[in-house]
């Protein structure tokens, strides 16, 4: 089976497109940022209707904020994990708290901004367990595996190539960081160890972040 990926970065993060049999997105990006999708997804020769399913890596406002408008154009379904689903009916955005002293310092000043943030209501069509789900159904060799510590909802995407989906388990851009690693905030950063070696023992050979480019898991670094 022939898989292609896209990355189509939306603003603070980027929208994985990955293109099998039928096509799946990974995250619905930062919020009103579809025509950034619409002009990648054209730009791939992929059809709106081609989408089949929205998987959202987590709960927080950078991953949802164009669910709703991706989904009344595509009229794909959207799949979060049942442990984030309580993060839709905030009344304002949440983020999580810093791991680090810089984590620490861009959370207070997302804070002072998340009041401003608007994000459109959707509906979630799937709700995700702690079990794998295959997306062959889809056309796409490969499952969700439920990854959490970044968030306790947080899911990735492992195709049986290798290739990684973590949405914030792991970042590799500025301002968050230097270079590849661990999350600057998240819920736990043991859960996320652990869940960094469930993608590792599962044969995860790149990880491709929302937040920077992909790597090889060879560039993780010693600290896990
Ligand atoms: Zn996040
Ligand atoms: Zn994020």
């Amino acid at each position: 089976m022939e898989i292609s990926i896209y990355p189509i970065p939306m603003g603070l993060d980027t929208i994985y497109v990955v293109r099998g049999e039928s096509v799946i997105l990974i995250d619905g990006g930062d919020p009103h940022a579809i025509e950034r999708l619409k002009e990648g997804v054209e730009k791939a020769c992929i059809k709106p209707e081609e989408i089949r399913l929205i998987i959202l890596t987590h709960g927080h406002w950078d991953h949802i904020g164009s669910a709703k408008d991706i989904k009344d154009w595509s009229g794909a379904k959207v799949m979060l994990h049942q442990r984030d689903m309580h993060l839709l009916d905030d009344a304002y955005p949440s983020q999580p708290p810093g791991f680090t002293l810089w984590g620490k310092i861009i959370f207070a000043f997302l804070k002072l901004y998340s009041p401003y943030i608007h994000i459109p209501k959707f509906d979630v069509d799937i709700v995700a367990g702690d079990e794998d789900i295959s997306l062959t159904d889809y056309g796409i060799a490969g499952k969700v595996v439920y990854t959490p510590g970044h968030s306790w909802g947080s899911v990735s995407v492992v195709l049986d190539s290798g290739e990684a989906f973590v949405g914030d388990l792991a970042m590799n851009m500025l301002p968050m960081r230097l270079n590849p690693g661990l999350p600057i905030f998240g819920d736990d950063i043991i859960v996320v160890k652990k869940s960094w070696q469930k993608l590792l023992d599962m044969g995860a050979k790149t990880f491709y972040p929302a937040h920077g480019k992909s790597f090889s898991v060879k560039k993780l670094p010693d600290e896990r």
